[in-house]
Formats: structure tokens, sequence, C-alpha cells
């Protein structure tokens, strides 16, 4: 699968459960979806992240692991909309309720599947990231 695809069905799935949240249980202060940031890491340990603002998705497992990208966007969206109302609900009480018996997936909070070296295309990705990134504040410094 490209990248791009792999981008555009984790924003997909990351709008879905973030909606399906708010409309099925209680509303939370803030309604505004978490922001999707990527990340291009080729570490077991990070495959994604979140807080009450951002989730952040490690493109390099995504894809390759295309299969368990629903149950991790789901995990992650579960995290930032625990952390609207408790900061630090980690996988406690509030995100089992939520993963387990709102959404509706049994796995564990163990990541699941594989992650290799950086993958050549996430590499590019990032490099193309990092210049886009430079070219922003280059801008921003301009008077
Ligand atoms: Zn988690």
């Amino acid at each position: 699968m490209k990248l791009r695809e792999i981008q555009r069905i984790v924003e997909d799935r990351h709008q879905h459960w973030w909606h399906f949240l708010i409309t099925n249980i209680l509303t939370p202060p803030n309604t505004t979806p978490p922001a999707v940031k990527w990340r291009y890491r080729a570490s077991k340990r990070i495959v994604a992240n979140a807080t009450s603002e951002r989730c952040e998705y490690n493109l390099n497992y995504l894809i390759e692991n295309p299969g368990y990208i629903d149950e991790l966007v789901c995990h992650e969206v579960c995290h930032s909309y625990a952390a609207r109302f408790y900061p630090r609900a980690s996988h406690g009480y509030l995100w089992k309720f939520l993963f387990h018996k709102i959404c509706g997936f049994r796995g564990t909070n163990h990541v699941k599947g594989t992650i290799s070296k950086m993958l050549p295309v996430v590499k590019v990705a990032n490099r193309a990231e990092k210049i886009r990134r430079k070219i922003a504040e280059l801008e921003n410094s301009l008077p």
C-alpha cells in the first residue's frame, strides 16, 4: 500500500472513532478532534502516542501492519478522549471502558505486528517533512 493511502485510511478512521465516541457517550468539554501528527520511526516501542490534543502515528509501523490500523487508531483516539476528562487516564478504567465496551475491541493494550528498520518510502517521507518544516520556519522568520 502507498504511504498516501495509509495516511488517508488513518485520517478516515481517526475521524470515525472520534465522532463515534462523542456521539455515543458523554460529550467532552472540547469536541474538536485531536490533530493527526505523523512520525517516522523504526522503533517497536513508539508506534503511536496521544495527548488530549493530538494523536501521533508512526508511518513505519502502519505501512508494515495495515491490518492493525483500525485498532491502533481507535486505541489512540480513546486516549485522547479519556484525557479530555482525566489528563492522566492512561490505560485505566476509562480507557478500557471506551476501547472495549464502547468501541468493541477485544485486544490488550500491547503493540501487535512487526516493525523493521526504517522503510525507504518512510525515510523519503521523513526527509520531505523535515524540509517542509525548515521552509515553514524560514518563512515565519521573514520580517
Ligand atoms: Zn495506549
